[in-house]
């Protein structure tokens, strides 16, 4: 399911949803998700335990998360009215993909995370550069750097000894060892460095969630009407991400500001 970001932040967003098993049937079921919000993932998670059942947990985020269906009946004669209390006459195979389909419209997954503690940190970078303009990816085209830099991520390794150039250390070719094309440091820390030019991965999605995030922030407002705990939790996840990056960047330069002045005296 792809969704609007925006429309994400909001907990009242309605999700339609067919099962897996039903796609192809004509007369399928729709059910009608909702993401939780911050108070109803906290209940949720309170009820959590490493269970191989989704048990009591698996229930309350039915009970928060599934609003609606339509078109659901019994042995596909009789119909079924929406309501709690028939939850346990949806088959479990798919009452476990609806929970699971609640739960990551509730969760921001780890591959955005990912995408946006980049922008955090390349922003940050960026802030500090002294020639911003020489990491526009226009301009890895035009001055034809975009091998140099393995833009596309094609190129990440080159062979020492056929010139070949490879995705993994050792050559498919020669198996000789080849080294990295391009390692692009942030900061000292083990593994903090990008192996392809920093703009080609930048990702729209994580630009758009970050700024909205900040905005938010710096507006002291909340994403949607209502108390704290009311906004979504994709909402509050996204919010974590990005403040705990920023954070730490910022603590980072200040402690190494504190550092030179020392230095000084
Ligand atoms: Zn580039
Ligand atoms: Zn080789």
């Amino acid at each position: 399911m792809a969704q609007s970001l925006t429309l994400k932040l909001d907990p009242d967003t309605i999700y339609p949803y067919v099962c897996e098993v039903e796609r192809e049937k004509d007369n399928h079921t729709t059910f009608f998700l909702k993401s939780l919000n911050i108070l109803q993932y906290r209940i949720c998670e309170e009820l959590f335990s490493d269970d191989v059942n989704v048990g009591e947990y698996g229930l309350k985020v039915l009970e928060y998360g599934l609003i609606g269906w339509d078109n659901f009946a019994w042995d596909d004669v009789e119909v079924i009215p929406f309501d709690l209390c028939n939850i346990g006459t949806i088959p479990y195979s798919n009452q476990l993909e609806l929970f699971n389909n609640i739960i990551s419209l509730s969760e921001v997954d780890s591959d955005l995370i990912d995408e946006m503690i980049y922008i955090v940190k390349w922003s940050d970078w960026l802030s500090k550069s002294k020639n911003p303009d020489q990491w526009t990816c226009e301009y890895c085209a035009e001055k034809k750097l975009a091998n140099t830099r393995n833009c596309d991520g094609s190129r990440t390794f080159s062979c020492k000894s056929c010139d070949a150039f490879c995705s993994d250390d050792v050559c498919p070719k020669c198996n000789g060892r080849a080294n990295l094309v391009l390692k692009y440091r942030f900061s000292n820390k083990v593994n903090d460095f990008v192996t392809k030019c920093p703009v080609s991965l930048v990702k729209t999605r994580a630009i758009k969630l970050v700024n909205l995030v900040n905005y938010i922030d710096h507006t002291k407002s909340l994403p949607m009407v209502g108390g704290a705990l009311e906004q979504s939790h994709f909402y509050y996840m996204a919010r974590t991400v990005v403040l705990s990056e920023q954070n730490s960047l910022m603590k980072d330069e200040l402690d190494k500001m504190k550092k030179d002045v020392d230095k000084k005296k």
